[in-house]
């Protein structure tokens, strides 16, 4: 053998002694090392096993002793034999557990106890129910029937229910298919429901019914309870749309009757008869929608009242028809009245006018008259005062005019004043006033006009006048008029500053006629 070879080196057998020795120790740690993982590994898993039974306590009543087993077990190790025979009966009660799909208890649940604390309004029932409904957040109920058990206890705790545990092994039928019965009949049920809930009933009153038929009953009246309770949230998700669509309509109609209304002439009373209706009919309305818990009657309710408030609005706007043309007939008379008025007043004025002017004008020559001259001088005097701007009076009259009555006859008197009246009017300044003053005798007013200025213009009328002539007979017949010219002066009256001019007037026919003299 190689080892015992006489031409090895002895340190070389020290050596590999040394190294065996060392590879020794080195596996000896590797074994300890090994042991302590695996215990520790085998600690880790215990307590792993541990930690899923404390967990999973409660799933399941089938499996909640031998979990307790499994805990009991590992504390004499992994690798018992009493263990391994846990284990497999834990097995075996798994395979036993019935499968139920998962589902949303805590929503149900919330829903189911929202619904029962609507039907139940006992403070005893409503603290119990709301006691109950905490308890459920934290306590999950093995079945739904064993929470269906507890709600009927808390509903009526007197009754001789055991409690919820205890029951859904031994469920005293009776007392629960009463309460059940109690219950599908005190609440609304959905006309959609009536079939359902009428079976339910019938199951639960027929006699004879094993645990397990019974078990399935109160099941399905569970969901049939759940489902009333969603059918009832969504129709008042209806309601609620419903209502906001009619609060529309309402706003829409108020508006088209204050459209209406404003239009009426006087409709003021009509109209607050209208609204005091309108606003009592939306008040119950309101009321109406406030109470409702169904749609369709709400409905009914609410078609009743837009029908009333419509059929109102009608009666208003015919009575406001009618009111707008009693009116409109009265505001015409009114109108034809005012206008028979007008034309009445516009006659009698005209009438006045006509009056007035024959009042102060001359028939014959239409100048205007002596009474006319005195308003006249009145106003020129009054002016003259205050501005004490001059003022002239100049008194005409035909020369030998009684000749000319005489010779020709009275109507040719009267077109030759004619013939004087137009020339003196037409040959005068527009500011000058003329009247004839009486029979052949004329006078003029001349505002800022001095004695001197009105000679001028008197002159002036004088010779176109004498230029004229008159035709008589196919002859022609030469006509003079004299006058007088006064000023107004300080202390003069209408009358003196008259006589003065007179005067003036007398001097001119004594000078020969044809001629103006001042005075
Ligand atoms: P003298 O130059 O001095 O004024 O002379 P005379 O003829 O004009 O004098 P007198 O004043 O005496 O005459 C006026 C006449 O005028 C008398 C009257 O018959 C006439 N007469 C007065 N008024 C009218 C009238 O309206 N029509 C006519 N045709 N004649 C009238
Ligand atoms: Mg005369
Ligand atoms: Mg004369």
């Amino acid at each position: 053998m190689s080892f015992f070879n006489k031409a090895t080196d002895p340190n070389k057998w020290k050596e590999k002694y040394l190294n065996l020795l060392d590879e020794q120790e080195q596996s000896e740690a590797s074994c300890k090392k090994s042991e302590e993982s695996y215990k520790e590994k085998e600690d880790l898993l215990c307590k792993t096993i541990i930690r899923l039974t404390i967990a999973t306590t409660g799933l399941d009543p089938l499996l909640d002793p031998h979990l307790q087993g499994i805990r009991d077990q590992l504390k004499n190790g992994i690798n018992s034999q009493a263990l391994k025979d846990e284990l497999e009966k834990f097995t075996t009660s798994v395979s036993q557990i019935k499968h139920t799909p998962p589902q949303s208890q805590s929503v149900e649940t919330e829903l189911l106890f929202d619904f029962l604390l609507q039907q139940y309004n006992t403070e005893t029932q409503q603290n119990a129910l709301r006691l109950l409904k905490k308890k459920t957040d934290t306590v999950k109920f093995e079945t739904s029937n064993q929470l269906f058990i507890a709600i009927l206890e808390a509903i009526e705790p007197d009754d001789d229910i055991s409690t919820p545990t205890i029951i859904a092994n031994h469920i005293d039928i009776g007392i629960v298919s009463r309460q059940l019965l109690l219950l599908l009949e005190g609440i609304e049920i959905p006309s959609i429901f009536d079939q359902q809930a009428q079976t339910a009933k019938q199951l639960l009153t027929a006699p004879n019914r094993t645990t397990t038929a019974f078990e399935t009953i109160l099941d399905k009246s569970f969901k049939l309870l759940l489902k009333i309770k969603q059918h009832s949230q969504s129709e008042q998700q209806d309601i609620d749309k419903f209502l906001s669509h009619i609060t529309e309509q309402l706003a829409a109609l108020d508006v088209s009757v204050l459209g209406a209304s404003s239009a009426a002439i006087e409709s003021a009373e009509n109209r607050s008869k209208l609204d005091q209706s309108v606003s009592e009919q939306m008040e119950e309305l309101k009321l109406s929608s406030t109470n409702a818990t169904k749609l369709e009657p709400l409905k009914g309710v609410i078609n009743n009242r837009l029908a009333t408030i419509a059929k109102e609005i009608q009666e208003h706007n015919q009575k406001e028809a009618v009111q707008r043309q009693k009116t409109q007939q009265q505001l015409d008379d009114l109108v034809n009245k005012i206008k028979d008025m007008e034309s009445e007043s516009s006659d009698l004025k005209s009438k006045l006018k006509i009056a007035n002017n024959q009042a102060l004008r001359d028939t014959l020559t239409g100048l205007p008259n002596r009474n006319a001259y005195n308003e006249r001088l009145e106003a020129e005097l009054a002016r003259w005062k205050r501005y004490h701007s001059p003022l002239s009076l100049i008194v005409w009259d035909i020369d030998h005019f009684k000749n000319i009555n005489d010779s020709y006859g009275h109507k040719a008197g009267d077109k030759v004043l004619l013939l004087i009246a137009k020339q003196l009017s037409d040959h005068s300044r527009a500011t000058d006033f003329i009247s004839r003053f009486g029979g052949e005798e004329f006078t003029m007013l001349l505002p800022n006009t001095d004695s001197q200025s009105a000679l001028i213009v008197a002159n002036q009328l004088r010779q176109t006048i004498e230029k004229t002539g008159f035709n008589a007979s196919g002859a022609s017949v030469a006509i003079t008029i004299s006058c007088g010219i006064t000023e107004f002066t300080l202390n003069d009256t209408d009358e003196s500053a008259f006589e003065r001019a007179d005067q003036a007037l007398y001097q001119a026919k004594e000078q020969g006629r044809n001629r103006c003299c001042i005075l």
